[in-house]
């Protein structure tokens, strides 16, 4: 009787535990999200790699991780299936202004044949290192504050000033669907925001890197018309002869600011940078091009980086009358790629001095964290904290990684879990700081 009852249903038992082994191979166990860190690598699995980052999956997994911790969500597209995820922790003093604290969704792309583990896998390596596009830039931060926020709340800790923190698209390619029009929407005027905290970059040291400015990108575009002749004469005004000096004068522009950078006198980031990224001239022909023939036409474009302390004007008469001087037949376009003043035509930057209140709670909640600051800096490149900025609103770029290769847009781009653990702590002491903050009230 046992038998014949019992015994035909064992085939069963051992299907039901081969289909739970192999449902266990392929999705992750519960407990997987039980970590921190289970939690920044389900994150760095979404492939939010542009040209078509993935918006949805992760908005709706930050939304439940916002949501399990008791905090408002509210997802708002200011573009068509383009979201920005906005998360509030209300704070007990509404009349003070609140705190933004901004990361981007969307990475560039990776080559997945030139990383040693696939870049959104989150690989995690026996020495702690976790390999993911977008590990350093910038999916560490999201869910770092977002962990802070859970550790604060264990601790029963209250902000006085609401804390939002805001993921946007679009960031790596250049936020005009993102952060611009976020920070020019109904939507962040009624935040109040009175201080904004974006992303930094890596240091290779044991200090923190902090950034007060970013450099403002223009396209240049220089072209050059003269007139065409054989290839075996010399004459004045062709249009590569035209084209060569102008290239010639703004290597020189180009090797003047570099000196000062090679002498020390300045940071990269701190000097206008010039760099040629195209040639287009010559008459193509079936093999290549035409050889005995001087063209009518020639350009060439160029990335500058203005810092925020550079007149445009001043840089724009340069470009009128020696880098493509109409007498010399050249015609120039300059696409200004973002700001380079505030609204109130003050340089786009945030002050580092008594002036500047948040300045001072920042720099005392990285020494009770028991961390060491870098000299303030300008950033090379370019961040959506230009928005805020536009807005007169401070805003430092800050992405807490210590003794760590800057690895953003490069292949291999990872993060330790040391690292990343520590980065939620020294948010724990920000957050804290800057929401305790009420002095100034008008700020
Ligand atoms: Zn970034």
């Amino acid at each position: 009787m046992f038998n014949d009852r019992h015994f035909p249903h064992l085939p069963s038992l051992a299907l039901l535990l081969l289909f739970l082994r192999l449902t266990l191979a392929t999705s992750p166990p519960q407990q997987d999200l039980e970590t921190p860190i289970a939690r920044f690598q389900k994150y760095l699995r979404f492939n939010t790699a542009h040209p078509n980052p993935n918006y949805t999956a992760p908005v709706s997994f930050l939304t439940s991780l916002a949501q399990s911790l008791g905090l408002k969500t509210r997802s708002v597209e200011f573009a068509p299936n383009k979201p920005t995820l906005l998360i509030t922790w209300q704070g007990s003093n509404p009349s003070l202004s609140s705190l933004l604290f901004n990361s981007h969704l969307d990475s560039v792309p990776a080559e997945p044949s030139k990383w040693t583990h696939p870049p959104f896998s989150a690989a995690l390596t026996p020495e702690g290192k976790i390999f993911a596009r977008g590990a350093q830039d910038d999916k560490c931060i999201a869910i770092q504050y977002l962990e802070a926020i859970r550790n604060l709340k264990a601790r029963n800790f209250v902000p006085t000033r609401t804390i939002h923190i805001s993921f946007v698209p679009d960031e790596e390619i250049g936020g005009i669907d993102g952060a611009d029009k976020f920070v020019k929407s109904n939507e962040f005027k009624d935040l109040d925001v009175g201080f904004v905290l974006d992303e930094g970059q890596a240091s290779v040291n044991d200090e923190f890197r902090v950034f007060y400015a970013d450099r403002s990108p223009w396209n240049l575009i220089i072209k050059a018309r003269g007139v065409p002749g054989h290839g075996s004469r010399m004459y004045d005004n062709g249009a590569m002869e035209n084209l060569m000096n102008s290239i010639e004068i703004i290597n020189r522009f180009r090797d003047s600011q570099f000196d000062v950078v090679k002498a020390g006198k300045a940071a990269n980031s701190e000097v206008i940078s010039v760099n040629p990224v195209f040639l287009k001239a010559g008459i193509p022909s079936p093999t290549g091009f035409v050889m005995n023939m001087q063209p009518s036409e020639a350009e060439a474009g160029f990335d500058l980086r203005l810092p925020p302390t550079t007149d445009p004007e001043l840089v724009k008469k340069r470009i009128a009358e020696e880098w493509a001087p109409a007498v010399r037949n050249m015609t120039y376009e300059i696409i200004e790629k973002g700001p380079l003043r505030d609204y109130m035509g003050r340089p786009l930057m945030t002050a580092i001095d008594d002036s500047n209140p948040w300045w001072s709670v920042f720099k005392q909640a990285i020494a009770a964290a028991g961390g060491k600051l870098a000299k303030p800096e300008i950033l090379s490149s370019t961040t959506d904290a230009r928005f805020m900025r536009q807005l007169g609103i401070p805003t430092f770029g800050f992405s807490p990684m210590t003794n760590t290769p800057i690895l953003l847009h490069d292949h291999n781009e990872f993060l330790k879990d040391t690292v990343f653990l520590r980065g939620i702590e020294v948010y724990e002491h920000i957050i804290r700081a800057l929401s305790s903050f009420e002095e100034a009230g008008s700020v």
